[in-house]
């Protein structure tokens, strides 16, 4: 069911796109000069899986989500100030009601300094998805993530707390791939004593499937706080032990800004990219900024606090106000995080209500 934008927001998108000194003055940056492209928006905070590194496993929280309408016009905000990619992430997006709406609305975007198309992509533990790959494909998705921690059903009902999961999540890579979604990234945390005896298995899974596995570097996000350096399993082994397998081949990076170091093996079958920002972090070419599923930003995943974007649009702030705010909170992206610092300290909020 579609449904209709308040008529100011029109006006808030520049009808075709800057070019040259004027274009890179209006970017959207912070305060380190770094120029934000990339909108990860989070439209719930609910979750059906429950998985060990993410969330404690108890029920009854608290959960906080805005009007899908709400969302849509929040992102056109972004969108003027030159947001060029937005991931919809959740909690798990697939659970929310009004998501194919949404992605249609973003469809008809487009970037107030860019040519191209608005980039939407979608993060998701797939469990939904064999029947919502085709109809978030017909709605304009550009590409998606699918999360992925084991190759082996086993271990990764022991990771997601949910029976059954694996063939579900399985169906929905295979409607993905029919559906014209790939190539598919599938991402895996990788947990020491949980599931780093899945690497091998995992390259492959990227060699016979034909889907880009990522392994990721387990971050002090989670619920419980059971986050320690010995719980993350580096890129410099998981290399060492992919090189094992067959040799790797490293591939450029497709922007500057990839927070993926990417390979192929030697005989070009398979990808895999690993996104380590606890031994080698990437902050210095961070583009991203998040907007909660209750409707606050967050400059960092590490951020100390957020900020009211809704409370603002709520109190009758017109799209030129939120515009103006944003570019000031901005401003104050954090330089880095600290992960494994003397004096760290965890965010306030754990990756379920970020939005990752
Ligand atoms: N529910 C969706 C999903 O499963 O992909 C989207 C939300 S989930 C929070 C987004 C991604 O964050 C998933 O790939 C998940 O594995 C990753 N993630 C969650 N907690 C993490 C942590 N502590 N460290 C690194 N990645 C984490």
């Amino acid at each position: 069911m579609a449904f209709s934008l308040p008529p100011i927001l029109e006006s808030a998108v520049p009808s075709a796109p800057l070019n040259g000194d004027l274009a890179g003055e209006l970017r959207l940056r912070d305060g380190h000069n770094r120029i934000l492209t990339d909108l990860r928006l989070s439209v719930t905070d609910r979750c059906n899986y429950k998985c060990v590194y993410c969330r404690t496993g108890n029920d009854g929280a608290q959960f906080s989500e805005l009007p899908i309408a709400d969302y849509a016009r929040i992102l056109r905000v972004f969108v003027s100030l030159g947001i060029e990619k937005v991931r919809l992430t959740g909690g798990e997006p697939l659970l929310r009601n009004g998501l194919l709406e949404l992605v249609r609305e973003a469809a008809q975007m487009r970037p107030a300094f860019s040519e191209a198309p608005l980039d939407i992509a979608i993060t998701t533990n797939g469990h939904l998805l064999a029947k919502l790959a085709k109809p978030l494909k017909d709605a304009g998705l550009s590409r998606i993530t699918i999360s992925m921690d084991a190759v082996d059903p086993e271990t990764f009902t022991r990771i997601t707390r949910v029976p059954g999961s694996f063939e579900h999540v399985q169906a929905g890579i295979r409607a993905a791939q029919d559906a014209g979604l790939g190539p598919i990234k599938i991402n895996c945390v990788l947990l020491r004593g949980f599931n780093d005896t899945q690497i091998e298995a995992f390259a492959e899974f990227s060699r016979s499937e034909q889907v880009i596995v990522r392994f990721i570097e387990f971050m002090p996000l989670e619920e419980d706080r059971s986050w320690s350096p010995e719980t993350v399993v580096p890129m410099s082994e998981i290399i060492a032990r992919l090189n094992a397998v067959r040799p790797l081949v490293a591939l450029p990076p497709n922007h500057p800004s990839e927070t993926a170091r990417r390979f192929t093996f030697d005989d070009g079958l398979g990808e895999i990219g690993i996104i380590a920002p606890v031994s080698e972090p990437f902050c210095g070419h961070c583009s991203r900024v998040r907007l909660t599923s209750d409707g606050k930003i967050r400059t960092c995943l590490f951020s100390q606090s957020d900020h009211d974007l809704i409370g603002l649009m709520y109190g009758g702030a017109s799209d030129d106000e939120m515009s103006d705010w944003i570019r000031r909170i901005v401003q104050h992206k954090e330089a880095r995080h600290h992960i494994g610092e003397p004096g760290f300290l965890k965010p306030s909020r754990s990756m379920v209500h970020i939005g990752g």
